[in-house]
């Protein structure tokens, strides 16, 4: 005889029964925010219209999978017709479990494309040993994508960026390449060919972590062609997570900056007349306060040395444990 709380084999059936229940309700949740999100993005960019054909790259990383398996949720659910083709390139890596997409995307019931392309070998040839491989490889592997977009008769190319991809793109080029450059949700490929699409541009990885395990997806490694990690990008990459650790919502803030620009406070000249502005005696809406609103001369800094930007009348934003203002309020 055993009531509810009782220990079979020393479990607890009630606290597991919780646990799976609050489990459950996470992934519900989860499984909400990633749909409306990859939703919004495809809606704010008009990334997929009725009649697309849209060619999922999936590489069998946890990103890819995720993207093919909301993309096609959203299909079934979606007021417009359009059709998935998941594409995998086969890049001949040695130790590629080659029968682990098709048996995946079979049981998916999705139509799929595997392109089987030695690129390995190639780069292998081209490349001198110690030298890093991803650049031609990418080359290929794009140049590759593209016909076989065109041979299967798809409209968009479709790619499993996220977030954090493209915000960690930005601070990577302005760092190294003196650009504000980051990685567009939709743009055109650089043959004038195709259109690509980002749907996981407003998804955090951390998410995309938490919905592949989820979803156990059978992810293949990513180190296969034994290239070394970019050191660069994994730098950045940790920067912005411990930024995001010890300030919440800064990565977000950022990622939502970029599409906030206001080139008349950039120094683009390409994108802003600066050389012909005049006075025109009439109020310009977001035109400076001149003289550096920033500096809010008076007001104290507190004693971190941070300086919390307030204008009059406005309600102070909240400060955190180091005493720094979230940057949503700050101008
Ligand atoms: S990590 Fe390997 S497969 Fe990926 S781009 Fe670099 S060389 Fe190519």
């Amino acid at each position: 005889m055993t009531d509810s709380t009782a220990d079979i084999d020393g479990i607890d059936l009630a606290a597991a029964d919780a646990a799976a229940k609050k489990h459950a309700h996470e992934m519900n949740k989860l499984s909400k925010r990633l749909h409306r999100q990859v939703g919004q993005a495809i809606a704010d960019f008009n990334m997929i219209e009725d009649g697309d054909k849209i060619m999922v790259c999936v590489s069998g990383g946890k990103d890819s999978y995720s993207l093919l398996d909301i993309l096609i949720n959203l299909r079934d659910r979606a007021p417009i017709k359009f059709d998935i083709v998941a594409v995998n390139l086969d890049q001949k890596q040695p130790g590629f479990p080659e029968d682990v997409l098709p048996a995946y995307l079979k049981s998916r019931g999705v139509d799929f494309h595997i392109e089987e392309q030695d690129t390995y070998s190639i780069v292998k040839r081209l490349v001198p040993e110690g030298k890093t491989t991803c650049s031609l490889c990418s080359r290929l592997r794009r140049g590759i994508l593209y016909r076989v977009a065109g041979e299967l008769g798809a409209t968009k190319i479709a790619l499993g960026h996220h977030r954090d991809d493209i915000v960690t793109t930005l601070m990577l080029n302005m760092f190294f390449g003196s650009r504000m450059k980051g990685m567009p949700p939709k743009l055109v490929s650089d043959d004038g060919r195709n259109v690509v699409i980002r749907p996981l541009a407003y998804v955090k990885e951390s998410d995309l972590e938490r919905w592949a395990e989820h979803r156990a997806f059978p992810i293949i490694p990513c180190n296969l062609c034994g290239s070394q990690p970019n050191l660069q990008r994994a730098t950045v990459k940790a920067m912005l997570q411990d930024w995001d650790r010890r300030f919440p919502g800064r990565v977000d803030n950022m990622f939502t900056a970029m599409g906030n620009i206001v080139t008349s406070h950039m120094m683009d000249r390409n994108l802003f007349p600066f050389e012909t502005i005049q006075a025109t005696g009439a109020p310009v809406a977001d035109g400076d306060i001149a003289f550096d609103e920033d500096e809010q001369c008076g007001t104290p800094a507190p004693a971190t040395g941070v300086v919390n930007f307030v204008r009059p009348g406005q309600v102070p934003a909240p400060v955190d444990d180091a005493g720094e203002a979230y940057s949503a309020s700050e101008d």
